[in-house]
């Protein structure tokens, strides 16, 4: 099943659940008890939002050979772990702003786990039966502040930086999928879920060794080579097979 969150004119936002071409409203989080009602609403008349609101984040560096190669870093022998502020989710079709802190704005298309289910120590044969479905994210970072920080929270955790959308699929196999990020037309990412360095069962191990994971939260598995530099205007496209596309322009902060 494919869900979302939405706004119809000038309602409330609702989850729903997606129907062919409409969409209709959940009584509730579809991580939750809810009821489905009537798909009605034709999809490309409502807003869609950032399809869930997480509690927390979590990140995972260089999970990708390509990725690791690329940023002159080795390939890791466990995952880096690192987290981004919930306020830094925006939805479909909402701008990215390029801070005045930043020369260095850029993509990073990945993979996004969203967990149904509470757990700590989690076992990867168990892995599975946590993982509510999958949506699309943009790990958007200012590289500049990166490497001048060394901690990434700034880097990571401006507001806008984090797109996520624009559903979530429950229903996929990502073992295989293609991840691809275009930034006005032009393909800048391409390569297969299959080349993670870390599966997921293995990052959910990891994580939830550290730290508890709520329903809700959201874990990005990290990014395939290709990633640049964002400019005001540019329109940044990633898709994954399954999962749709999902699309964000940029711009500068106009308070600067
Ligand atoms: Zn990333």
């Amino acid at each position: 099943m494919r869900f979302v969150r939405f706004q119809s004119g000038k309602e409330e936002p609702k989850f729903g659940w997606i129907n062919g071409d409409r969409v209709g409203p959940l009584t509730a989080s579809p991580i939750s008890e809810y009821r489905r009602l009537d798909a009605i609403l034709p999809l490309d008349q409502v807003k869609l939002l950032a399809p869930i609101l997480p509690s927390k984040i979590i990140c995972v560096g260089r999970n990708y050979a390509d990725h690791a190669r690329e940023q002159g870093a080795e390939i890791p022998e466990y995952p880096t772990l690192f987290l981004k502020p919930p306020s830094a989710v925006i939805g479909p079709d909402e701008n990215i702003v390029l801070p005045p802190q930043s020369q260095q704005v850029e993509h990073e298309a990945e993979l996004a786990i969203i967990i149904g289910k509470r757990g700590r120590w989690i076992s990867e044969d168990q892995a599975k039966r946590y993982i509510f479905g999958y949506t699309i994210a943009n790990d958007v970072t200012a590289r500049d502040l990166q490497s001048r920080d060394g901690q990434w929270a700034r880097a990571k955790g401006f507001d806008t930086f984090c797109p996520l959308g624009p559903w979530i699929e429950t229903e996929i196999d990502v073992s295989d999928v293609l991840i691809s990020c275009r930034v006005n037309g032009d393909l800048r990412q391409m390569t297969s879920s299959r080349e993670m360095i870390f599966p997921i069962p293995h990052l959910i191990t990891y994580i939830s060794s550290v730290m508890t994971l709520e329903p809700g939260d959201v874990i990005l598995t990290g990014t395939p080579a290709g990633v640049g530099i964002l400019k005001s205007g540019d329109k940044v496209e990633i898709s994954i097979d399954g999962l749709g596309t999902l699309t964000n322009s940029v711009r500068i902060d106009q308070r600067v």
